[in-house]
């Protein structure tokens, strides 16, 4: 495998990142997964866009233009050999004086994996995947906006250690509201009496791009939907439920707390939207 590192694809053994980087050592830079399929990569102005977002949140200035980024992500991919993959690119504030001020990082560091990837088993798919709504609350957006794609992904790997403790693969966080916010890696929909409900991004959530596509999806083929908080008891009341990610795509929660979700098996709303949003992936 070649790993992308500021410039150069350079093979796995060799990639190297110095210990003095501030994203090993503070966590401080900005990251956007992406995912291709034959050899096109998905909505890449949509993560490229969330990605500078991400930096200016944090005044991570980066002297790498969206057509440079574009191009590297498409050259990993390439003198990678793949065609259907994941792309993780990393930029991260680089290397500085020791201490926390962020003058002087004059130069980030950006990284790019690929690996071949060509999505989850469909075996999950058609029986869903169980979920547990956690203790470990998403941190607000006054600590720490979860609108910026950071590097301090703690908050969201104590959550999924939580979930694994409790027999379940995603785990689904709260706001400190006490309100639905989302999932370790995922956006969460529930669908109650037809109508599908997603928290809003002022719940304190990640501006997720397949969340987005899904919610222009489903006004497109008339599916009601309502961005609207809603509190665990309406999650436990639902007759449907679904995480959205790049990976995942449309993904059926068929079990909450190791209680069914409505019937138990994915319903009809979760498999028309990951077919329509399928047909994206396809064209
Ligand atoms: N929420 C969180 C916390 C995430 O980390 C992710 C993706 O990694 C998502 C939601 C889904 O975002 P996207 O659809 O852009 O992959």
């Amino acid at each position: 495998m070649l790993i992308f590192i500021n410039g150069l694809l350079i093979p796995q053994d060799e990639a190297k990142v110095s210990v003095l980087d501030r994203g090993f050592l503070y966590g401080d830079g900005v990251f956007e997964t992406l995912r291709a399929y034959s050899g096109k990569i998905f909505r890449i102005d949509d993560h490229i866009k969330r990605l500078f977002c991400s930096a200016n949140a944090i005044c991570l200035k980066t002297p790498f233009t969206g057509n440079y980024i574009k191009e590297s992500l498409y050259q990993t991919l390439m003198g990678n050999n793949l065609k259907d993959a994941y792309l993780r690119l990393t930029i991260t504030r680089g290397i500085s004086d020791p201490g926390l001020d962020t003058e002087g990082c004059l130069n980030p560091t950006m990284t790019i994996i690929s690996r071949e990837f060509s999505g989850y088993p469909e075996d999950l798919y058609r029986h869903g995947i169980k979920a547990a709504v956690v203790s470990t609350r998403r941190i607000p957006a006054s600590a720490l906006n979860p609108e910026i794609k950071s590097l301090n992904f703690l908050n969201n790997i104590m959550a999924r250690m939580e979930a694994k403790h409790a027999n379940a693969s995603e785990a689904i966080m709260l706001s400190t509201e006490g309100y639905v916010a989302e999932g370790t890696v995922s956006n969460i929909f529930i669908v109650k009496d037809g109508v599908v409900k997603t928290p809003p991004l002022s719940v304190g959530i990640l501006n997720g791009v397949t969340r987005s596509l899904v919610i222009g999806l489903a006004q497109k083929n008339n599916i009601p939907l309502t961005e609207q908080q809603f509190q665990p008891e309406e999650l436990y009341a639902a007759d449907e439920c679904f995480v959205t990610s790049t990976l995942y795509e449309v993904m059926p929660v068929t079990s909450i707390n190791n209680k069914p979700v409505g019937t138990g098996h994915p319903g009809d709303i979760s498999q028309s939207m990951l077919s329509i949003f399928r047909e994206l992936t396809t064209v």
